[in-house]
């Protein structure tokens, strides 16, 4: 039965692939799987009676990054349409509030991507289920402009709840902070 195997995990990276092209609506240069709000994506290719020809019917989990981001309602929406112009019928999204997301679930490529995009990435780890919030309060947050840690925060709620305002005292550009969770 190894073809069939085969068959199912293709149709599994396909259908991961199709769920990470998806931007968050926040920050449109990262996708979800960036985020790390993607945590799993499954199908279903055993034809039964959701099942149409060729396309699986998938499940979808993502995990919500903070919980005032108005976002996960788009990003459902997303990836219905992502997965209908991939010609799936059947998609449902599953949405797992524990464990909590973190920021450590950013993935590397994410973080770069943010930086390029001119916001902070979230320095340091969250330390969840540790203690080290005194310690993460410390950290310096980097200019995405100049690199300088000569930084300011003008505000905890940016744009968005997500981020936080920041002022560099250097190149003097303010620019919004991912902040840790
Ligand atoms: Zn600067």
């Amino acid at each position: 039965m190894s073809a069939v195997d085969t068959k199912d995990l293709t149709a599994q990276q396909a259908a991961w692939d199709i769920a990470a092209s998806v931007c968050d609506p926040e920050i449109p240069v990262l996708t979800i799987a960036d985020l790390g709000i993607l945590r799993a994506v499954e199908v279903d290719d055993a034809g039964g009676p959701g099942a149409t020809a060729g396309k699986p019917a998938v499940r979808v989990t993502i995990t919500p990054t903070y919980s005032g981001c108005p976002a996960m309602e788009a990003i459902r929406d997303d990836l219905a349409a992502a997965f209908a112009a991939a010609g799936h019928q059947h998609i449902s999204v599953e949405t797992v509030l524990a464990p909590a997301w973190t920021t450590d679930w950013m993935t590397e490529a994410g973080r770069a991507k943010l930086q390029e995009y001119g916001i902070a990435a979230p320095s340091g780890h969250s330390g969840a289920g540790g203690h080290s919030g005194r310690v993460r309060l410390a950290l310096a947050v980097q200019c995405p402009q100049c690199r300088s840690l000569n930084t300011r925060e003008i505000t905890r709620f940016g744009s968005t709840s997500c981020k936080a305002l920041y002022v560099c005292q250097d190149c003097k550009e303010p620019f919004d902070y991912f902040k840790v969770l």
